[in-house]
């Protein structure tokens, strides 16, 4: 369908971000001729009248900025037929890039500013707009170098081997994929095949699509264990060149999360493998099968159910499963419905998927591509989540505290999307649909609290080995994971022998100790949905102030301040009883 065949009731508002094309170009007048000024406080800053100035001049510049860019690229996206808003989305990119380089310097001259100085300046009210920028400035100077070191590690970042991009051309260009037969003829095998294959009905295709991608990367593998472990030796060496413990620490000293939620959450995951065992045993005998092999760990276990609504039905649908957010909540969602902020239906150059996105001092919009599977419901509760969130911090916070860090990022979604399943759980009728629904509820816990808690368990491993002089080899990283895939899925799966080179393929590996956050997402949503359904009033409260807190402190911080301390045991425990508890209920059902 064209785009203007498309009633406006399903269109978002771009002109409340920016009223027209003709105000867009003004707008990029005004960011342009912005430049010297920015350049112009460089060098000045340890005046503290010039730096006032200048946080509330960039502050600004960056709310110009974000409404040039998004406006853009939202209009590129709705149609990307539109030649005109493509050369508007590349014209904004330049900019933004010109005006961030004579800005450059300014974290850094914030930085060599004397400490003294910087923290009677977070302690004016002045500059309470800008005190936790200011803070995480300080914090961060622990692991600045001096002048002669900056400069020879600056130096030294484009020769010590770029091993993710070697990774990416190896997954993306030169893994030798295969075909696989399957009754409609023969499939090449890629990344976004093998999904499919995977989850199929056949299981010989199943089979052959495993043993081929695994193959694939078998016949590489000499190379992708040097290429790893390159990547390994260059997180540990940065790590001790900047006076970090361990790369464990340095990666999460960037979103100033304590060690300990990372040990507490590998800690309790491990002591709950049972409950996972116990899933595993049960998709065994759902599927029938004497044996269950690894290639059948993403088959669905219940049949042709699903809930097939019209949009305005599934929108219906989402303001009941959300009632538990309370009256105001359901006004924003009524609000994102009916006032713009969301473009509902798939059109010609549209772009796929879905997302929430915007700019400061504007609401935030959703793009969606509404076919009416299930899937598309459970998609307009995820991103409305995000678009609450964004909401809430903004209405809450100046613009440089507004935007939330990633590490909360997936939260308000999360916790959308469990309301939502909660809801129909405990209300459809039908019995496959039940079943249905409650093993996509156990299928996110598999895969986003197990599955990535297994990889961060992993990647801890391979560091540690690195740093205790242990060689990383194709045996030794081969081995480990395997023992770890034994430990998390137990003994009612056979552990197919190719499942061993399964960290092969895993592109985050190149971002080290970054997977976790999906596991820590997750048991803070089912937490905080926990929370609201026992004691509504403080619960409800709680969660206000998280979605209202933005990127106002550290991330940990804000969800402690919500009631879920991650560095102690007690919210990996609640998520794990929320899996047993939902695991019960489908032993029950099959
Ligand atoms: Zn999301």
């Amino acid at each position: 369908m064209k785009r203007n065949e498309i009633a406006d009731k399903y269109k978002w508002k771009l002109e409340d971000m920016v009223p027209s094309d003709q105000e867009w170009e003004k707008l990029y007048d005004r960011i342009a001729a912005s430049e010297e000024k920015v350049k112009s406080f460089e060098g000045k800053l340890s005046d503290k009248k010039v730096l006032l100035d200048c946080l509330k001049f960039n502050e600004e510049l960056n709310e110009l900025i974000e409404k040039l860019f998004c406006y853009a690229r939202m209009r590129r996206d709705q149609d990307a037929n539109e030649q005109k808003y493509v050369a508007y989305t590349d014209k904004a990119m330049g900019l933004i890039n010109k005006v961030g380089t004579a800005g450059s310097y300014l974290d850094s001259e914030i930085a060599s500013l004397d400490d003294k100085f910087l923290e009677k300046v977070i302690a004016d009210p002045d500059f309470s707009d800008f005190d936790f920028m200011l803070k995480e400035i300080m914090r961060s100077k622990k692991h600045i170098l001096s002048d002669k070191e900056e400069k020879l590690l600056s130096m030294s970042y484009g020769a010590t081997g770029n091993y993710s991009e070697i990774f990416s051309m190896i997954n993306n260009v030169e893994v030798p994929f295969p075909t696989v037969k399957t009754k409609d003829g023969d499939v090449k095998l890629t990344h976004g095949t093998y999904a499919v294959l995977a989850q199929g009905k056949d299981r010989e295709v199943r089979k052959a699509a495993f043993d081929g991608l695994y193959s694939a990367f078998k016949s590489l593998i000499n190379t992708i264990c040097m290429t790893y472990a390159g990547s390994v030796k260059k997180d540990n060496f940065y790590a001790k060149a900047r006076g970090y413990g361990d790369c464990l620490e340095k990666s999460l000293f960037a979103d100033n999360v304590p060690v300990a939620v990372y040990e507490n959450l590998i800690k309790a995951v491990d002591e709950n493998a049972d409950k996972l065992h116990r899933y595993i045993a049960l998709r065994k005998k759902a599927l029938k099968y004497d044996e269950l092999h690894m290639y059948d760990l993403s088959v669905p276990i219940v049949d042709g159910a699903s809930l097939s609504l019209s949009y305005e039905e599934a929108f219906e649908l989402v303001i009941k499963g959300l009632a538990p957010l309370g009256k105001e909540y359901e006004g924003l969602l009524k609000q994102a419905r009916d006032c713009g902020w969301i473009d509902v239906m798939e059109n010609e150059g549209k772009r796929s998927g879905a997302y929430s996105w915007g700019c400061y001092g504007v609401h935030p919009y959703v793009l969606l591509n509404y076919s009416g599977t299930t899937h598309d419901i459970f998609t307009i509760a995820h991103e409305l989540g995000h678009a609450m969130h964004s909401y809430y911090s903004d209405a809450n916070n100046s613009q440089s505290k507004a935007g939330y860090q990633i590490f909360v990022a997936e939260v308000a979604s999360t916790v959308n999307e469990v309301f939502l399943l909660k809801y129909l759980i405990s209300t459809v009728t039908d019995s496959q649909l039940k079943k249905y629904l409650l093993s996509y509820y156990i299928d996110m816990f598999r895969t986003t609290l197990f599955r990535q808690t297994m990889f961060a368990e992993f990647e801890k491993i391979a560091h540690d080995m690195d740093l205790a002089g242990t060689p990383l080899t194709v045996d030794s990283l081969s081995n480990a994971y395997y023992e770890l895939n034994k430990k998390y899925y137990g003994e009612a799966i056979v552990h197919d022998d190719n499942i061993r080179y399964e960290w092969a393929r895993i592109p985050h590996f190149y971002n080290a100790f970054y997977v976790y956050k999906y596991a820590t997402g997750i048991t803070s949503a089912v937490n905080i949905v926990n929370g609201i359904l026992t004691d509504p009033e403080n619960g409800l409260k709680r969660y206000k102030r998280f979605l209202s807190a933005g990127g106002s402190d550290s991330p940990y911080n804000i969800l402690k301040n919500a009631g879920v301390d991650l560095a102690t045991s007690l919210p990996y425990e609640v998520a794990m009883k929320e899996f047993a508890d939902t695991l019960a209920l489908l032993e029950k059902e099959i």
